[in-house]
C-alpha cells in the first residue's frame, strides 16, 4: 500500500454546528484495512490525524468527522472550507484503540472528538451479546454527535461554558455510571487531561486493571498537530 493515497471529496455535510463530515473517495480506498476506531493522517496540507467514521470498500469511500473548535488550527480551517471535488492526500489507516472481543462488557467515554472513533467502535458491536455502557460530553445538546443509524445511543452530558480540558463534568458522569461488577473493557478518547482523569478513576477508584482501559488522547491545549508526528 502506498504511503500517500490520493482521494477526492465526494461530499461535505454538517453533522452539528461544530462538526463536519467529509466523505472521500479514491482508487486505493477499497483495499484499505480499517479496524473500528482506526485513524488516518490527512494532509490539510499539514499532517492532521482523523478517526475513520465509516469505511465502505464497495463505494470506495471513507468518511471522517472533524470538530470545528474555537482555537482553529489548520485542520479546522481546512474542514471549514473543503468542498466537493477537492483533492485530498491521506496516509493509510493505523489503529491505536481497538475493541476487545473478549470483554464481558464495554464502556465508552469521551468528548466530541473522542466520540468519532468511539461511536464507530460502538456501532461495530452491533449484534454482540456483551452489554455496552458509557457517556459522552458535548458543550451543549446541539453538539451531541449522532451515532450510526440503528444503534442504541449512549447518554450525553453537557459542560456548558466549562472547560473541556481535564473535564470534571465527564469525570463525574463516569463516576456516576452504574456498571456491572468486575472490569469490562473501557475505551476513552478525547482531550488528553480528561482521558487521564477517567483512566485514573477506573484504575484507582473502581480497581480495574490498567490493561482493561484503552486510551486514545486526541488533543491537548498548546499542542498543535497532536499525535501527527512531524508537521
Ligand atoms: C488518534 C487521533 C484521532 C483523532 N480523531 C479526530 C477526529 O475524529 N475528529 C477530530 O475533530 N479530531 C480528531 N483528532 C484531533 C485532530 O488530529 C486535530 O488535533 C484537531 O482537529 C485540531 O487540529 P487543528 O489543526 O484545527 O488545530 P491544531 O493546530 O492541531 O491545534 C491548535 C490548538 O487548538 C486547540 N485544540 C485542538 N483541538 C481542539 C478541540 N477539539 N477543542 C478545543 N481546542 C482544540 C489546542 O489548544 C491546540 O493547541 C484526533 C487526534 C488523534 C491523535
Amino acid at each position: 500500500m502506498r504511503a500517500s493515497l490520493p482521494t477526492r471529496v465526494r461530499a461535505v455535510l454538517d453533522v452539528t454546528g461544530h462538526m463536519r463530515q467529509i466523505d472521500l473517495v479514491g482508487p486505493d480506498v477499497p483495499r484499505l484495512r480499517c479496524r473500528p476506531g482506526a485513524h488516518v493522517v490527512v494532509h490539510v496540507p499539514q499532517r492532521r490525524v482523523y478517526s475513520v467514521w465509516r469505511h465502505d470498500p464497495r463505494a470506495a469511500s471513507l468518511s471522517i468527522r472533524v470538530a470545528l473548535h474555537d482555537a482553529g488550527g489548520p485542520g479546522c480551517t481546512w474542514a471549514r472550507s473543503v468542498a466537493e471535488g477537492d483533492r485530498v492526500t491521506l496516509e493509510p489507516p493505523r489503529s491505536k484503540i481497538t475493541l476487545d472481543g473478549t470483554a464481558r462488557f464495554h464502556l465508552f467515554a469521551g468528548d466530541e472528538t473522542g466520540a468519532v472513533p468511539l461511536l464507530a467502535m460502538r456501532a461495530a458491536l452491533r449484534g454482540s451479546t456483551a452489554s455496552v455502557h458509557g457517556v459522552f460530553e458535548a458543550a451543549q445538546p446541539a453538539d451531541e454527535v449522532p451515532g450510526a443509524a440503528g444503534v442504541a445511543p449512549l447518554p450525553w452530558v453537557h459542560r456548558g461554558g466549562a472547560s473541556p480540558v481535564a473535564s470534571r463534568v465527564l469525570l463525574r458522569a463516569v463516576q456516576d455510571l452504574d456498571l456491572p461488577p468486575g472490569p469490562g473493557a473501557a475505551y476513552l478518547a478525547g482531550e488528553a487531561g480528561t482521558c487521564r482523569l477517567l483512566q485514573r478513576h477506573l484504575v484507582e477508584q473502581r480497581g480495574w486493571p490498567r490493561r482493561a482501559v484503552r486510551v486514545q488522547p486526541q488533543w491537548a491545549p498548546g499542542h498543535p498537530g497532536f499525535g501527527a508526528g512531524r508537521d
